[in-house]
């Protein structure tokens, strides 16, 4: 059963925050926490690498303390990760405005830094994140800026804590600067660089998360796999070369970051990566350090037109635009935006025509920005809001918090093409899971039957079907629509959407679109849920395996016997190809 901090989430992302849930952090907690009275701030002490080195620890314990360590961990980043909805071992024995069952009345939050001097200031982002997360939490609870204290002010016997090392009172200042609604807003960084004095348009700012080409040139200049997905390894090395430079290592490219990149080595050998190659870089044209001649033309943006044009568009929106009227400039715009999101196809959707798919994206990312009319019409908040989620798509569509592969294009109805590069990325996946040959192919013949031939990553019927099925806890009116079968294995019904949200960082559950045009999210949902049993229970080892090759059973992972003759052929008849 869940334990009563659940709220925790909710109340984060109220303030604007970027949150992480850690998979079955609801039911996670030393039993039942007390009323909660306030929050003590710590340090992790952790390792000087990554953005959450510690998130273990703070789940498992350690030898002498067992876990969970916290109820809130906060990366480097500023990204908040809710561990655990009840009580944690976080406190040990002290006083605090009289308080001193700390563990069952004070919230507990982790903050991944070292704690040396050298690992000082931390990152404005993680310090400004910390601040507005505190000032939710008491805000929640109704109590002001002096329930907060540091582990240091609250332990006892006095120095037998040190964390945090920052000023506790200033900290508290700035808490109560949020409460009041006298804070200043929150220091951005810059979403892209200022324009180049030719005219073109700065690179974007990247951050973990993120799948843009630029990632790839950063990889390069950083000598860092070339995966093109901005994951662990790319934020490390980002943060390395950042204290390399004397920089805040916040693990984010903005411009100071890109401009040291930029910047001729000194010493310091050059990473050597391949050379920088101008390919689909669809926005932010940039001039590349290295030139390279001559220069290949940079194939036309998707839809003719690049995210920063889109975002004129929509910037010079000055009244409510009825869905219906939109110009087919307006609507190639909110195409190009939605897309970046996941809501629309990037490649299919962009074509300047507002049909049913770019009304119902448009309205289900109104209504999860809450604005007023619910999509009908489109407004200068609206679009604002459009502008700011895809200038920083993980702040709204959430960062993944699994690895997964970098994204590939599947268009409808292109089959040769969509298989090719499907086929290639479940065989990458599911190798990188160590599953064997015939466990591939398996999952191969599901891709390949559920997709209709790789025609297809949404289900072909409306959905109405799984209306009220509490099987699939579809619960909501709505739900059979919504939560229709997408992605390779047609991942069906709330639960399953609400499982995978859970488990891979990305907000499916709120934004369903998302996994029907994220290639690669589906792939991962695939190989993952068949490995596993996510679907019904059953896993794909049960019945393939070192000692048997049962095909036709293999079917009951995804669905009973549905069709099981047909896939089990299919199946054959890839792994005689693999
Ligand atoms: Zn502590």
């Amino acid at each position: 059963m869940a334990f009563s901090l659940t709220w925790l989430p909710d109340v984060l992302k109220a303030a604007g925050l970027k949150v992480a849930l850690v998979e079955g952090w609801e039911t996670r907690g030393r039993g039942e926490m007390g009323k909660v009275r306030g929050v003590i701030c710590h340090h992790t002490a952790g390792s000087r690498n990554g953005n959450m080195p510690t998130l273990g620890i703070l789940i498992k314990g350690r030898s002498d303390l067992p876990g969970p360590l916290a109820q809130l961990g906060l990366g480097r980043d500023g990204t908040w990760y809710v561990i655990a909805a009840g009580r944690c071992n976080h406190a040990g024995k002290g006083n605090w405005q009289g308080i001193t069952t700390g563990n069952s009345n004070l919230v507990g939050v982790e903050a991944e830094n070292t704690g040396s001097t050298k690992d000082f200031p931390w990152p404005a982002v993680q310090m400004d994140a910390y601040r507005r997360g505190v000032a939710a939490i008491l805000n929640h609870v109704g109590k002001g800026p002096e329930f907060c204290c540091g582990h240091r002010e609250y332990a006892l016997p006095k120095g037998r804590k040190d964390d945090p090392l920052f000023d506790m009172a200033a900290f508290r200042d700035s808490v109560a600067a949020i409460l009041n609604g006298t804070a200043g807003p929150p220091p951005l960084i810059p979403a892209a660089e200022p324009p180049r004095p030719n005219g073109q348009a700065g690179r974007i700012t990247l951050r973990r998360g993120m799948t843009h080409p630029l990632v790839k040139e950063l990889q390069a200049r950083l000598g860092v796999d070339q995966a093109g997905v901005f994951g662990p390894r790319t934020e490390a090395a980002v943060r390395a070369f950042q204290r390399d430079q004397g920089m805040l290592p916040d693990g984010i490219v903005g411009p100071k970051t890109w401009a040291a990149l930029d910047a001729p080595p000194q010493q310091q050998p050059v990473p050597v990566g391949p050379p920088p190659v101008v390919k689909e870089i669809d926005e932010s044209p940039r001039v590349l350090a290295t030139p390279v001649a001559p220069a290949a033309p940079a194939p036309p943006p998707a839809g003719g037109i690049t995210l920063a044009e889109a975002h004129d568009v929509l910037a010079d929106v000055t009244a409510a635009h009825p869905t219906a009227d939109w110009d087919e400039r307006l609507t190639l715009a909110v195409q190009r935006t939605l897309g970046a999101l996941y809501l629309l196809n990037p490649n299919d959707d962009v074509d300047g025509d507002a049909g049913p798919r770019t009304r119902g994206a448009w309205a289900l990312f109104a209504a999860d920005a809450r604005l007023a009319g619910g999509g009908g019409a489109i407004d200068p908040v609206g679009t604002r809001r459009l502008i700011d989620a895809s200038k920083n798509p993980a702040a709204f569509i959430g960062a993944p918090i699994v690895q997964l592969l970098p994204d590939f294009e599947f268009r409808r109805a292109k089959r040769t093409v969509n298989q090719q590069r499907s086929v290639e990325a479940l065989i990458q996946a599911a190798t990188a899971q160590k599953l064997t040959k015939p466990q591939i192919a398996y999952i191969l013949a599901t891709a390949e039957h559920e997709s209709d031939r790789f025609a297809t990553l949404e289900e072909y019927a409306s959905g109405a079907a799984y209306e009220g099925r509490a099987d699939l806890g579809n619960t909501q009116p709505g739900d059979g629509r919504l939560y229709k079968g997408r992605g390779y294995v047609q991942l069906t019904g709330r639960n399953n959407y609400r499982a995978y949200g859970t488990r891979t960082g990305i907000r499916i559950l709120e934004l369903p679109y998302i996994l029907m045009n994220w290639a690669s999210l589906s792939v991962y949902v695939i190989v993952d849920g068949m490995m596993r049993g996510a679907y019904t229970g059953r896993r794909l080892d049960q019945f393939v395996n070192k000692d048997q090759q049962d095909f036709r059973n293999a079917r009951r992972v995804v669905n009973g016997l549905d069709q099981a003759d047909k896939i089990a052929a299919q199946a054959q008849a890839w792994l005689a190809r693999l």
